[in-house]
Parts: C-alpha cells; sequence; structure tokens
C-alpha cells in the first residue's frame, strides 16, 4: 500500500477584492449547512496545494487564480487532514456559486458577524490583517 506518513491537506482560498473577503456557503453536510468558509478542498494524489487551490476554484466559482502566500496556520481536521489557507488572487471570471448555496464580500465588521464553520475561525485575526492592508 501506498498510504504516505505526511497529513492529507485541505486547502482554502482567502480571495480578497476592494477591502472585502469572498466566502462561500456551505450545502453539506447537514451539520454545516448554511455556515459560511473560506472556498477550498481536499488536494488530489499528485497535486500541489497550489494546484488544488487553482481546480476548487474552478470547479466551485468558475474562476481562475493565482496562488498566493500562506495564510494563518495549519488546523487540524479528523482523519488525519489538516487545513491550510492561501491568498488567491482573480485573474479571469466572475465568482459564482456552482457548488455553494451562495457567495458573499464581507470587510472586517461583517467577518466577525457572519456564521463562519468552526475550522475557518482559528484565522479571524490573519484575515482581518489581510483586511486592513
Ligand atoms: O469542502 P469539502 O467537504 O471537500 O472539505 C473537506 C473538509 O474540509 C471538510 O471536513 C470541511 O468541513 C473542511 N473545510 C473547512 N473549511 C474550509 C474548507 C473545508 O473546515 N474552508
Amino acid at each position: 500500500m501506498t498510504t504516505g506518513t505526511r497529513d492529507r491537506e485541505v486547502v482554502a482560498a482567502a480571495v480578497i477584492r476592494d477591502g472585502r473577503l469572498l466566502l462561500a456557503q456551505r450545502t453539506r453536510p447537514p451539520e454545516l449547512a448554511g455556515l459560511w468558509e473560506l472556498p477550498g478542498g481536499k488536494v488530489e494524489p499528485g497535486e500541489t496545494p497550489a494546484d488544488a487551490v487553482h481546480r476548487e476554484l474552478l470547479e466551485e466559482l468558475g474562476v481562475e487564480v493565482a496562488v498566493g502566500e500562506r495564510v494563518g496556520a495549519d488546523v487540524p481536521l479528523r482523519d488525519g487532514l489538516v487545513l491550510r489557507a492561501y491568498r488567491a488572487e482573480l485573474l479571469r471570471g466572475t465568482p459564482r456559486a456552482l457548488d455553494h448555496a451562495a457567495l458573499c464580500w464581507v470587510d472586517a465588521r461583517e467577518l466577525h458577524e457572519i456564521a463562519l464553520v468552526d475550522n475557518d475561525r482559528d484565522w479571524l485575526p490573519d484575515l482581518v490583517r489581510l483586511l486592513g492592508e
């Protein structure tokens, strides 16, 4: 078997435009449906994390992005998965909710008020810092 010893990664993207962060509202599983997250998903075998950010945002939002630096710390998930956030800059297209219930753009104040998935809450200070730049 080729089970590696490295944690499998889930990537999430911080897309910021005009002082606002893009959030996506989950449809599943039932306990997360309705909560908001940074869009992303699992890194597939053979992909780099940057490849995965690029693919997930094309699949989920219909946009092409340039993947930038890491944001915040690793968030351990269940089953040996680790969640990592990256900056992503929109290159082409307007984000659409192809796999989410809805999308929204939030400023720092709205980011504190919206119902984020728990895992992504760890990044709040980092995201607020980016929104202030
Ligand atoms: O979106 P998907 O279900 O493929 O994500 C895989 C795992 O990563 C799920 O457990 C999901 O809750 C988690 N995740 C997260 N925050 C994100 C993206 C994914 O906690 N921004």
